[in-house]
This record gives structure tokens, sequence and C-alpha cells, in this order.
């Protein structure tokens, strides 16, 4: 199987937490300032803020207030489509902005910090990624959301975590063999749902992937009366510790749904802000990320998500800086996988 580089993601994690706690804490009325001036440009622009789960509450807040979205990648995307804004400011991490380029080729693309990476799309370098997939032209090629424009481009279907199952199952019944990348929990987890014959490769979530299955299941015995709601890119130990494995927004249903008082939630905790507006009189608690005694790396929430603030938006917004390009050749190979995944979730919603 493909190694990964995980020291050069470590490090790459590491300078960007730097970054972003290195950020001076914003006082309430900068916020106050910030967020006015946000709004402001918004209208000047004809834009609209579109922000992913795992970002600052604030920015989540203001996108709801001004009309924008809060959700996962490709609703994120989807969303920007349907709107008519010219501009779409895409607060999340940067495959984001480039899904969002790849399915609004015609709109401008800009988002808070171009540096916002992922820990999953560094792991599969296009090159070495088509290589693999060369040396196994007999596979149908599967990857998840966070990965590049040019590994989509090289894809034969993208898929969420929302739909990965249903789309291998459908694959495994016409009798295809599959790669899978990046991420080898959500790999595993699918492996094991539809019994397909998957060649898995080895990236991980920085974040998801310090979740602590033996911590875990102490909290659990402190917490009786808790859900425990996991995100399938954790390691497979922490799944089995799980009442609900689901994507982002399938967590957040959960947590509205289900009868419990509280919840403990193994994904980035910046999804609490839509948690407790979903379930506003119920309990969140975060999965423990670490061992006794160790250090965490990202302690639940992504450095890279972290790196969007409301002065790097403010600033975007008004000089028009850090716009998403994708060379359109990329761009023309990379909207089909979409597209078949839109077309297949549509299909299933009949
Ligand atoms: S939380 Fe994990 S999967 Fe999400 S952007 Fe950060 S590193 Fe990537």
């Amino acid at each position: 199987m493909p190694k990964v580089d995980d020291d050069s993601v470590r490090k790459a994690a590491a300078s960007a937490a730097d970054v972003a706690y290195s950020i001076p804490s914003i006082s309430e009325q900068e916020k106050t300032q910030l967020k006015q001036r946000i709004r402001e440009q918004l209208k000047a622009k004809n834009a609209v803020l579109i922000a992913h789960y795992y970002v600052d509450a604030d920015i989540q807040e203001l996108a709801e207030e001004t009309g924008g979205y809060v959700s996962d990648s490709l609703d994120m995307a989807n969303f920007g489509n349907q709107h008519s804004a010219s501009t779409l400011v895409v607060a999340g991490v940067r495959f984001m902005g480039e899904t969002a380029k790849i399915l609004n080729p015609e709109k401008r693309i800009i988002m808070p910090d171009l540096d916002a990476e992922c820990s999953l799309d560094m792991n599969c370098p296009i090159d070495e990624f088509s290589a693999f997939c060369d040396a196994h032209p007999d596979y149908t090629v599967v990857v998840y959301a966070n990965t590049s424009a040019a590994v989509k481009a090289r894809a034969d279907w993208m898929v969420t975590s929302g739909i990965a199952v249903e789309v291998i199952t459908h694959l495994v019944e016409r009798g295809e063999k599959i790669i899978w990348a990046p991420d080898r929990h959500l790999g595993s987890y699918i492996q094991k749902l539809s019994g397909a014959d998957i060649l898995l490769w080895q990236g991980s979530c920085i974040v998801h992937d310090e979740f602590h299955a033996q911590e875990l299941a102490k909290l659990k015995l402190q917490h009786p009366e808790a859900a425990v709601l996991v995100h399938p890119e954790s390691p497979a130990a922490v799944v089995e510790l799980a009442d609900v494995v689901s994507s982002t927004t399938g967590l957040i249903k959960a947590a509205a749904k289900m009868d419990n008082p509280s919840f403990i939630v193994a994904t980035d905790n910046g999804i609490f802000y839509k948690m407790k507006q979903a379930a506003p009189n119920k309990t969140f608690i975060e999965a423990p990320s670490v061992g006794v005694g160790a250090t965490c790396q990202s302690c639940a929430h992504c450095p890279w998500m972290a790196m969007n603030n409301l002065r790097n938006l403010a600033e975007v917004l008004e000089s028009g800086a850090n716009e998403i390009h994708i060379d359109p050749a990329i761009q023309a190979k990379a909207i089909k996988p979409i597209e078949k995944l839109l077309d297949f979730a549509a299909q299933r919603r009949k």
C-alpha cells in the first residue's frame, strides 16, 4: 500500500496552529466593527458567505444572518451553484474553495486564507496517486471530497461521508473493485459495511485520527446518559464505541432527534455551534483526543479551519485577494466525478 508522508503533514499542521493561535484575540468592540464591515462588503461585492461547520462560530453565525450558508463541503458548493451572487466567499479549507470553483467556474471564489490546507488532501499528492491508479487499471477510482482538484480529475467518482457507503455498495453490486482515497479509516469503515474489494490509500485526518478509544470508554462510564456520536474518519476502535456513526450533517440531525440529554462527540468541536442550535437544551461533550499524559496535535479542532477569522474575512472581501483559480483542463475533468455523485444522489431521492 502507498505510504503517506505523515511527518511533513504534522509539521504543516503545527505551523498552521502557530499562525491560527498567534492571532491576537478579537475584542467584542472589534468583533462588532468587523461584522459590520463584512456585511457591507458582502452587499457591495454581490457576494455570499458560505461556511463549513468547523469554522469559528462567529463566522457561521454571520453566514446565516447575511443569507449565506453553513454546511459540509459538497452542500457548500451546491449552495453556491444555486445562489445568484457572483462572488462566493468560502470559509473553510482550500479543497472546499476548489470544489466550489469546479462546480461554479464562472463565479469568483475567494477564501480568507489560501494556506488553510487539509491533512487528507496533503496525504494524497497527484503524481503518486495517479501512478498508483495506473498500476491498478481494473479498479474503479473513488475519492473523498477532501482531495485536490487534480486528484478529483483522476477519479471516476467523488463521494462525501454521507453517501460513501451507498455509492460503494452500488459499485459492488455492479461487480466493480475499488481504489479508495485518501482516508484509511473511512475507507475501512466503508469496506466493512459494503464488503467491497478495496485498495485503501493510507491518509488520515489529523483531528479525527487522535480520538482515543480507551479514554472514550472511560468517559462513557462517567456519562451513562450520553449518546456517542462519531464521524467515520475516526479510528475503528472509536467507531466501535459509537451509538451513531455519520457525516457531519448526520451527526447534527442525530443530536436533534435522539432523546438523550447529552452527547459525547467525536468530530471537530466547531460543529458544536450547529449542534447547540439544533438541540438547544442538550449538553455536548468533546470526545477525548489523546491518552493520559500525551500531547494532542489538534485537540479536536482543525488548525487549518482555525485560520479563518473575522479579520482575514473582512480583509479578503475588501481587497478581493485570495481568489481560487483552477486550470480549465483540470476543471473540465474534475467536474465529472462530482456530477456523477450528484446524479446518483438525485436518483436515490426519487
Ligand atoms: S478536520 Fe481533518 S478532514 Fe477536516 S479539514 Fe481539517 S484535517 Fe481535513
